[in-house]
């Protein structure tokens, strides 16, 4: 297949998971199992090649990013434990450029991070112009984990008057202005959540537990977090009812089927940077005379 003929499958396989408008979005109309047509055994080995060659368009588009300089591209990946976020990142980024891209976990914030406002942290660690950058786990950790544990928010230290009833609302409005703050300066935001079953994870988990190179990937704190389950969807279906826009969509991916998974993630790259007028950069009539001195030059001797 050629670039242009992936680049038109991609928005159409990625369209379905691609949430613009939050407002009558359910999860529960999301399978974490769904594989679209593709049926699981059959379609999987090709599968596979469609990510085989999805990574190689990737890698075109993204030298085009880079060369023009202009656009910056910024993924955010939000998941349950287990839901394969670490894969999915690794596996579709595999065939670009690592110097025009920039990973950056986020986990329990540190003290320095406790003693800013929550975007900070996550401010410093914006993409470069030209740039791909990752965020494994974000901010929005700061409307999930920190909205079921109550604990986390009293450790923000925040002026007591400021965190009311209405502290998520007002979190909503922030993260929705910022990323279009982001957008209106050519930062193209795009949000993945990788949507897992509990049944899924359980298994996982037990993987885990019974493979010895998988061992130091489980902590039991993530298998308490189970307990919490029904509230983390719950923050997990407003998060996406309030900060999926035109402008900085969320894509509810499918997870209990990792090589789909991938696979939407690719495509859903492909769509983001396939949208943006991506062209390497013309040089002009001075440039080409100095191009054309130099090849005399190295040609003469
Ligand atoms: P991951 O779980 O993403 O694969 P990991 O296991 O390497 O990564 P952890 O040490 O589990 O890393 O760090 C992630 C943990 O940090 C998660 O449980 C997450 O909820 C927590 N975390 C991230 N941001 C915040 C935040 N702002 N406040 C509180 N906890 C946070
Ligand atoms: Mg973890």
């Amino acid at each position: 297949m050629k670039t242009k003929e992936i680049i038109k499958t991609a928005s159409e396989l990625a369209k379905p998971f691609r949430i613009s408008k939050g407002e009558n979005f359910r999860l529960k109309d999301v399978d974490p199992d769904d594989t679209l047509d593709f049926t699981k055994e059959a379609d999987k080995p090709r599968a596979k090649e469609a990510l085989v060659m999805g990574v190689t368009a990737l890698a075109e588009l993204q030298d085009k990013l880079y060369a023009q300089d202009k656009w910056a591209v910024l993924l955010i990946f939000q998941a349950m434990d287990a839901a394969g976020k670490d894969g999915a990142i690794k596996h579709v980024l595999s065939g670009v450029n690592p110097q025009g891209c920039q990973v950056y976990s986020f986990k329990s914030p540190s003290s320095d991070d406790l003693d800013h406002d929550y975007l900070w942290r996550c401010m410093k660690c914006l993409p470069n112009r030209g740039h791909i950058g990752i965020f494994n786990r974000s901010y929005y950790e700061e409307v999930l984990v920190v909205r079921v544990h109550p604990e986390f928010l009293a450790k923000q230290k925040m002026p007591p008057k400021l965190v009311g009833k209405k502290i998520w609302e007002d979190r909503f409005e922030d993260v929705r202005n910022f990323e279009q703050y982001l957008s209106r300066n050519g930062v193209v935001v795009r949000k993945f959540f990788l949507h897992v079953s509990k049944k899924e994870q359980k298994r996982r988990f037990l993987e885990r537990i019974d493979d010895p190179q998988k061992n130091w990937k489980f902590s039991s704190n993530d298998a308490n977090e189970r307990d919490f389950w029904d509230s983390y969807m719950q923050a997990y279906e407003q998060m996406i009812q309030e900060t999926a826009t035109k402008e900085a969509p969320w894509y509810v991916v499918p997870a209990d089927n990792k090589w789909f998974t991938r696979v939407v993630v690719a495509l859903a790259v492909i769509e983001t940077l396939a949208s943006l007028d991506l062209a390497y950069p013309k040089v002009g009539e001075d440039k080409l005379k100095e191009l054309g001195t130099a090849k005399k030059k190295l040609l003469s001797k």
